[in-house]
């Protein structure tokens, strides 16, 4: 067996995988490798290529602290824009040289002898793969990245044209087709008027109203985007209003969400300034509390409901046929390209399938009984040098993930540091700490709007936890993550078995 060792082993070149790369670099980690299962850089950037993709945390602050862009058109950026600044930024990382694309992790096993993490991988369309000695391995796998279809009866039999928002198919023309949309989250409301006016029909399948209210988005002239280039300080200072005036919504979301009781009122504004017809207005509100659900942005989304080639259909999907939806009430419409934005899976994290701990117990298992959970987002019991970017309750509503991924990373980075300082060969949170951890940040949630709102959403787990957002502000886990905690691990010294898998480093591996 052909096995190459390295010191880190990071899953994922999105946002967070590459910043890790950065980070690690910077840190002196140099010897690493990031395997990617697409073919480029990007991650949810790179796949979410769906007509109207773009982003609605504003670019300034949806970007890294230590690369900074001058040059983004809009407020809210577009997906190719946000796409083409993530290449960027890494290919002026000098770190690309160490990515390894086209590649699947097939399973991931912590070898307590050696100290160090065994991960076989697949080439993403079934070639074969390399295994990778890891004394750590650092998940930037993300929580948005796995669609979820609908258990839908007869979803098979479809005959016409059917893929995800996520895995959009450009082949397919949907100039002059029937086209049905399942689903009305953040993708559901970009996508549908950007097609709306291509379409012969379209049919919008809406299950629970989300509250969308106006996309305050413009375009920066060429004088704004000189000031940002020239005048120094004026970027960073712009980034800083923005992160402090979305701070500003944490207490509605987590404490008192009678404070976004204006946003409610501009959601329903926006919804009488959208549509005229009294029946599609009741239609399309809500009937829970804003904030319970992600709070959407658009002032397209209402004009394209009500325009005459348009159908909100509200009564449940019954089944698919190969022709098209039959609803409950025993309408059957006809579809020719049938578009499913149904979410992803984010309460059972696919990567969690994979990694197997000390105990030879399959993570899944573990957050299949008593829900995802990590330490920090970050660390999880009986899974020792195993690190997470963007892990249980680290999503935020209201702000920028990058923010989070940041912290994360440099948490991480910290470990890494300690562990060469003092010679640990491998740290591992203990579980009462992982529990306390759970803990405090379920019993925050009782309190929060996404518990008390009156909707389902994809936060909740299967026994009703929120196990994916973070109940604070976005400071306190910075605070929380500003330097590694050892006195909460478990260390255990360098192994002196001999690993195992000793062989080639990366370096040599690809210089051979
Ligand atoms: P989503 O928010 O989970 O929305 C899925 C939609 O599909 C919901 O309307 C849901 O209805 C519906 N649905 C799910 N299963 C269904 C079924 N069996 N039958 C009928 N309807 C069904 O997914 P998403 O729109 O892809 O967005 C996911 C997340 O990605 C967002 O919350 C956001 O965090 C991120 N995102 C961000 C941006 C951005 O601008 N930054 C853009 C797109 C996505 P229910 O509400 O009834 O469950």
């Amino acid at each position: 067996m052909n096995v190459i060792s390295v010191d880190h082993l990071v899953i994922g070149a999105g946002f967070a995988g590459l910043c890790a790369a950065i980070k690690l670099d910077q840190a002196g980690e140099r010897d690493f490798v990031v395997i990617e299962k697409g073919s480029d850089v990007g991650g949810t950037w790179r796949d979410n290529t769906y007509p109207g993709a773009a982003c609605d945390v504003p670019s300034q602050l949806y970007s890294y602290s230590f690369a900074p862009n001058p040059d983004w058109s809009m407020s809210f950026s577009p997906q190719p824009e946000i796409l083409a600044y993530i290449k960027r930024v890494a290919d002026e990382s000098g770190t690309l040289d160490r990515f390894v694309f086209d590649t699947l992790v097939e399973d991931a096993t912590w070898d307590d002898a050696a100290q160090r993490w065994t991960v076989r991988t697949a080439g993403n369309g079934g070639g074969e793969g390399t295994t990778y000695s890891a004394r750590t391995v650092i998940s930037g796998a993300g929580g948005l990245s796995a669609p979820k279809l609908p258990e839908i009866s007869g979803i098979d039999s479809f005959a016409g044209e059917l893929f995800h928002s996520a895995e959009w198919d450009h082949d397919v023309d949907l100039s002059g087709k029937r086209v049905a949309v399942i689903g009305t989250g953040a993708s559901s409301i970009q996508i549908v008027p950007a097609i709306q006016e291509k379409v012969a029909h379209l049919d919008v399948y809406q299950r629970t109203a989300p509250y969308v209210i106006p996309r305050n988005d413009r375009r920066y002239s060429r004088l704004e985007k000189l000031a940002l280039q020239k005048v120094p300080g004026l970027q960073s200072l712009y980034r800083t209003g923005i992160y402090w005036a979305r701070e500003g919504y944490v207490p509605a979301f987590t404490m008192a969400p009678r404070l976004a009781l204006p946003a409610q009122k501009m959601a329903l504004a926006n919804i009488r300034k959208g549509i005229k017809d009294p029946a599609l207005r009741a239609a399309v509100t809500p009937d829970y509390q804003i904030g319970c659900k992600r709070i959407l942005i658009s002032n397209t989304y209402y004009p394209a409901l009500a325009a005459d080639n348009c159908d909100v259909v509200t009564d449940p999907i019954a089944e698919i046929t190969p022709t098209g939806i039959v609803t409950a009430d025993g309408t059957a419409r006809d579809v020719d390209v049938l578009i499913i934005a149904t979410g992803f899976h984010t309460t059972e994290l696919p990567i969690a399938e994979k990694v197997t701990g000390r105990s030879g117990r399959p993570l899944a298992e573990k957050w299949n009984e008593s829900g995802m959970s990590a330490y920090k987002g970050t660390a999880v019991a009986d899974f020792p040098n195993l690190f997470f970017i963007v892990g249980p309750n680290t999503g935020l509503g209201h702000s920028s993930m990058v923010f989070m991924i940041e912290s994360q990373v440099s948490y991480i980075v910290d470990a890494l540091r300690t562990m060469r300082a003092e010679g640990h060969g491998s740290v591992e949170v203990t579980a009462a700490a992982e529990q306390a951890w759970s803990a405090d940040l379920q019993r925050r949630m009782k309190r929060t709007v996404w518990s008390s709102g009156g909707c389902a959403s994809w936060y909740l787990d299967k026994h009703g936890n929120n196990t994916t957002l973070w109940p604070r502000s976005t400071f306190a886990f910075r605070g929380e993550t500003a330097s590694f905690d050892p006195e909460v691990y478990t260390v255990s010294a360098v192994s002196t078995t001999q690993n195992p898998h000793a062989g080639p480093t990366q370096r040599e591996a690809v210089s051979s």
